[in-house]
């Protein structure tokens, strides 16, 4: 029998009200691996209210910023203990490769540390307003509840990334995973139970985007959404967030260029852009999708990145020597295929993949693809694939390339390829894209913040600042002068 996830709600598996369920499949072998939990609104109210009490519950509402701390260092240490079984199952959900899953995972207790450390650190300050008698104070407020909506691309990182700041600044949160990794959160969420959290402070409601997300989003309890998906949902939730007045964070997708100039390290590049857009077969929101490369190396660069490209391992992703696994599921697939004959149909040349590689695993498997004779203007250089598809253009000068780069809708990340210390600052300075690289790409850690410019996102995540989003700001005025109360018609500084 299929095994079955039910959400968590208030500290303990929930069936759904609605009484139905979704399956999961494995995208490298199409097996059925489980059954979760189809939520409905109603079952989002249930983890609301839960959530919404557990943050008026003395036991979490009072509990010392240093014993947040704590419980963030036990969750730490229990999803460490359990980073390999972690690791595999996001490997079966989502056909990302065990290696990268098992490196995401022994990183991913960073992240909780991190913000561990950070709870006792939430600090107001004093303010020397023009009168001695006032005493003026600023304090930090956790918001309360908090809805968390994340992607299958990395599941447990991205909702860790919302998890870890709202928990350690005091919140409460609802979490609606991806329809397609349901179980690690699920996992997670038992973990935060082990490791002390009092019941309701982290609750998880499987399910789709509409019927599970949009009642999150909507919900009248919720004091913010922090998202981490598709500009086009991003966009729905912000106009329901503002509908409201409720704050939102939006992490969101991306077009990032990957320039490579004249004075680069070409193999280093080489390496760069292959990372860049085969790593996780492109299935990252930074994804180095639009390959700038000065013409003088042009030519070298594409020879080397196709060589590669053709030589890369396609097949299980749970084998060591896999370096690119399945898309993460059939429609994920069909998008990618139809955006390569698009670009066929636009003048495109498909240097190398562009079709199903020989793999004998049933799964939804797609070759490393390069295209050339493209330009910026084409819709595959123009709208986030989302998949293993690199467009190689050539450029001549530096303000050519920085005005290409920049003539997009995104603005998430950047990577730059060069010798020259001054060339890298001033396009560190003038590239229009939340992160830049020079000579890396995709290096990330929770101490650094990340934010999408442009359509890519709104707030901020990771660092000290991330965690500034999870609170609000109050201003205390306390008159310490015992006197008469001056007169009420003039206004006091
Ligand atoms: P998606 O927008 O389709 O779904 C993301 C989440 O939103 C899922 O949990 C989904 O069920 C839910 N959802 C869908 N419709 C909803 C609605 N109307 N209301 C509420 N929730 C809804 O995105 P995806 O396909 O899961 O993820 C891929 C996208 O995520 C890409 O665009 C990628 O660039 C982006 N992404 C961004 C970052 C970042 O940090 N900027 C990181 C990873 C992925």
């Amino acid at each position: 029998m299929t095994e079955r996830y039910e959400h968590y709600i208030n500290g303990r598996p929930a069936a759904p009200i609605g009484g139905a369920y979704f399956e999961s499949t494995n995208p490298a072998t199409l097996e059925v691996l489980y059954e979760a939990a189809r939520g409905t609104k109603d079952d989002v109210d249930a983890a609301v209210v839960a959530a919404g009490e557990a943050f008026e519950n003395p036991l979490w509402r009072d509990l010392s910023p240093t014993k947040r701390g704590h419980l963030l260092r036990r969750l730490a240490d229990l999803v460490g203990e359990h980073a390999e079984e972690l690791a595999v199952m996001e490997t079966q959900d989502n056909g990302k490769l065990l290696r990268e899953m098992r490196g995401q995972l022994a990183a991913l207790p960073e992240y909780l540390y991190y913000y561990a450390g950070l709870a006792d650190k939430i600090q107001g300050s004093q303010i020397p307003t023009s009168s001695v008698q006032i005493l003026n104070y600023t304090q930090r407020e956790p918001l309360g509840v908090v809805g968390a909506i994340t992607p299958w691309n990395s599941p447990l990182t991205l909702t860790t990334s919302k998890l870890a700041p709202a928990l350690a600044a005091g919140n409460t949160l609802v979490i609606k995973p991806s329809e397609y990794t349901s179980r690690t959160i699920l996992r997670v969420a038992e973990l935060a139970s082990e490791a002390g959290f009092p019941d309701g402070v982290v609750n998880v409601v499987t399910g789709y985007g509409a019927e599970a997300g949009a009642p999150l989003v909507d919900h009248p309890r919720l004091a913010k959404i922090s998202f981490t998906g598709s500009t086009a949902t991003g966009a729905s939730i912000a106009s329901s967030a503002a509908a409201r007045f409720i704050g939102c964070t939006l992490e969101l997708g991306g077009k990032s260029p990957n320039i490579v100039f004249e004075d680069a390290n070409v193999d280093n590049a080489a390496m760069g852009v292959i990372a860049g857009i085969f790593a996780a077969a492109g299935q990252t929101c930074i994804a180095g999708s639009r390959v700038f490369a000065h013409r003088s190396v042009y030519d070298e660069l594409l020879e080397k990145v196709a060589n590669r490209a053709r030589g890369i391992v396609i097949g299980d992703p749970m084998l060591e020597a896999t370096e690119l696994g399945p898309l993460a599921f059939d429609a994920q697939r069909q998008k990618v295929n139809s955006y390569v004959e698009l670009g066929v149909s636009e003048g495109a040349t498909v240097l190398t993949g562009g079709r199903r590689p020989d793999v004998d695993l049933p799964g939804y498997f797609y070759a490393p693809t390069v295209l050339t004779d493209v330009n910026n203007q084409m819709r595959v250089t123009r709208e986030e694939i989302f998949g293993p598809v690199a467009a190689v253009m050539p450029f001549e000068t530096e303000d050519e390339v920085l005005a290409l780069a920049n003539d997009t809708q995104y603005g998430l990340a950047a990577g730059v390829w060069t010798q020259n210390l001054a060339r890298a600052h001033r396009m560190a300075r003038r590239l229009e894209a939340g992160t830049v690289w020079v000579n890396t790409y995709r290096a990330m850690s929770p101490m650094s913040p990340r934010q999408g410019f442009k359509s890519s996102g709104v707030g901020i995540e990771h660092g000290i600042e991330s965690m500034y989003e999870y609170t609000r700001l109050k201003s205390v005025w306390i008159n310490t002068d015992e006197g008469p109360v001056a007169d009420p018609f003039i206004m006091r500084s």
